[in-house]
């Protein structure tokens, strides 16, 4: 396969083999404790297979649910086995154009654009449900731009508000980019007042020792680095990237980036699975209705 090339990663298609393997790996992180029902929170149900996808009938308030309902699979023409490869390839490092995926998965390009975007929202939304808390660092950077100082503005430079958690050697662990609505390309950062509305958005206060960086001078050069990595991942990857997805990308390389950190209890996999299951699709007509210089919910 293409795009599993030089990667330690399998296909899924190696341990869920068959739709089935998919819907039980489904159902299995959806109830990891067994069936509760979504209406009145009952716990016991029957099981309807006679239809293609199963059924689970509530015991008590007769509710009829699936695995796939709330999920990013709810209403979805495709195998799953599509999906759940959709899903592995989303993890190689640098990730997967929608061209790509439609070559690897064989699916349209509208398709696997598509499939991307949805996995996009996900993880984003995800994501902004943890915030940061601990030893916290927060920089006013640039993204898009490279950071040496001889260099003048780029033209496509957006302002961005960088956060992220430290390890104790101070290497930035859970890392945050916020695009702040800006006109592209003027140069400006975010200001202090930018800086605070970050902090209050994504930052456990309570629990939290912040230090944050406005100066352009004297960013937190760690932090720097990662938004500099960002960058050079998203454009090798996407040849080009307008304003209107370009929080939805920001958000898809700091998870990555995290899901791929070792020592996780659990795999990778299994992580963005549970995202997957856990925030519902975004429609089609609100993904393309996106408004480019306001940041997304998931950034608010
Ligand atoms: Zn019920």
């Amino acid at each position: 396969m293409e795009g599993n090339t030089g990667t330690e990663l399998q296909p899924y298609a190696c341990r869920y083999n068959d739709e089935q393997a998919c819907m039980e790996a489904l159902i299995a992180m959806k109830w990891p404790n067994g069936f509760v029902c979504p209406r009145c929170a009952h716990t016991r149900c029957s099981r309807l297979t006679s239809r293609h996808i199963p059924l689970f009938e509530c015991g008590k308030c007769k509710h009829q649910t699936s695995a796939l309902v709330g999920t990013i699979f709810e209403g979805t023409h495709l195998p799953l086995l599509k999906w759940f490869e959709a899903l592995d390839l989303f993890l190689l490092e640098g990730g997967i154009s929608a061209m790509r995926l439609s070559k690897v998965i064989q699916v349209t390009y509208k398709t696997a654009w598509l499939m991307l975007h949805k996995i996009r929202h996900s993880v984003g939304e995800f994501d902004a449900r943890e915030l940061l808390c601990g030893d916290v660092k927060v920089n006013s950077d640039l993204y898009g731009r490279n950071p040496s100082r001889f260099q003048v503005s780029h033209p496509y430079a957006s302002a961005v508000v960088a956060g992220c958690t430290v390890t104790e050697s101070g290497e930035p662990e859970q890392v945050k980019i916020r695009l702040v609505p800006h006109k592209r390309g003027d140069g400006k950062r975010a200001n202090r007042h930018e800086l605070a509305a970050f902090i209050n958005g994504h930052v456990d206060v309570r629990t939290s020792a912040v230090e944050s960086f406005p100066l352009a001078y004297r960013l937190y050069t760690p932090l720097r680095k990662v938004v500099r990595e960002a960058w050079e991942s998203l454009k090798s990857t996407y040849v080009a990237l307008g304003l209107k997805h370009l929080q939805a990308y920001l958000n898809e390389y700091t998870v990555r980036r995290s899901l791929r950190r070792p020592g996780a209890k659990e795999t990778m996999r299994q992580k963005l699975l549970r995202m997957c299951v856990a925030i519902p699709a975004i429609p089609y007509r609100r993904l393309i209705a996106r408004q480019p210089n306001r940041p997304l919910a998931a950034a608010a």
